[in-house]
């Protein structure tokens, strides 16, 4: 039996793009503190420096550099920069919520182009890389509830998160040949800045209650540790998936009715 941890992340190189804060930053953390050089990647560099200055006093092995994913100079400056990479977590998003009608062509290009256009440029970008090394690799998508679901005012959003499935599902598809493991994170409600002003509200909180198993919003770190375990050699058989970590809310409901003892 191997005496290796297959949680280790020891002796690899992890790119995080979009790791500046909130999701991307706890992935970050926890890639480093299981052993991989990691690279945090955003448009923030101070923040990002501050937050790799903190992991290698820790003890830990982190870099920064500034990457916009959105911007293809950006992107191809950055790859050139780039050491040889093991594992690349895709993390940056953002979003507009609006009714359907009234987004804009420029809102749904700047939010496609953060989303889904980037991170499928970033990915061939850093994954050709992976396929000339011929060492195999893990590619992991952050992706949504909306990558599998629908909720109100978020269409334009829920086009890029399906995108990513997809892109998911046909990678890992066309990848496996290389050793190479793609998989998606398709995260619930999980309190950052890109929500922490609705989730404030108590009729949402109270409305959390009613429709999943786990009663409460998630936190970014548990997210991470399942991006850790999607970039390590314990999912060296898990590939091309659409990962649910949402508390149960696309699998589960609760309901009043009770039975007696
Ligand atoms: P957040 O706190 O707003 O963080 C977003 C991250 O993406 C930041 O590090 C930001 O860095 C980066 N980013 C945005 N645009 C970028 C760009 N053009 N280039 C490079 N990096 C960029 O939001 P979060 O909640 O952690 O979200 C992280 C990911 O999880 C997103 O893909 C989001 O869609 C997904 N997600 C979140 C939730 C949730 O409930 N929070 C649920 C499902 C999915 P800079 O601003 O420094 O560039």
């Amino acid at each position: 039996m191997s005496t290796q941890n297959p949680f280790s992340l020891a002796g690899k190189t992890a790119l995080v793009a979009g790791a500046s804060r909130g999701i991307g930053l706890a992935i970050g953390r926890e890639t480093a503190r299981a052993g991989a050089r990691t690279i945090l990647a955003s448009r923030s560099l101070t923040a990002l420096a501050g937050a790799a200055r903190l992991l290698r006093a820790e003890g830990f092995q982190a870099e920064a550099i500034e990457l916009d994913v959105a911007n293809r100079e950006s992107r191809e400056k950055a790859a050139e920069a780039l050491p040889p990479l093991d594992i690349l977590i895709n993390v940056a998003g953002i979003n507009q919520r609006k009714k359907f009608a009234n987004y804009t062509p420029a809102e749904y290009q700047r939010i496609m182009d953060t989303n889904l256009n980037g991170i499928f440029e970033l990915t061939q970008l850093v994954g050709r890389g992976m396929v000339e090394r011929g060492l195999g690799g893990k590619i992991v998508n952050i992706g949504s509830l909306m990558s599998v679901a629908g909720l109100p005012f978020v269409t334009v959003y829920a086009i890029s998160k399906a995108g990513i499935a997809g892109l998911t599902r046909s990678l890992a598809a066309e990848w496996g040949r290389y050793n190479i493991q793609v998989n998606c994170i398709a995260p619930g409600f999980i309190v950052t800045d890109l929500n922490r002003e609705m989730w404030q509200l108590p009729q949402m909180q109270a409305w959390l209650k009613g429709v999943q198993a786990m009663p409460r919003t998630g936190t970014p770190e548990e997210i991470a540790a399942v991006a850790v375990f999607l970039a390590s050699p314990a999912s060296n058989y898990v590939t091309g998936q659409v990962i649910q970590v949402d508390g149960g809310y696309t699998t589960t409901a609760v309901w009043p009715y009770e039975v007696p003892e």
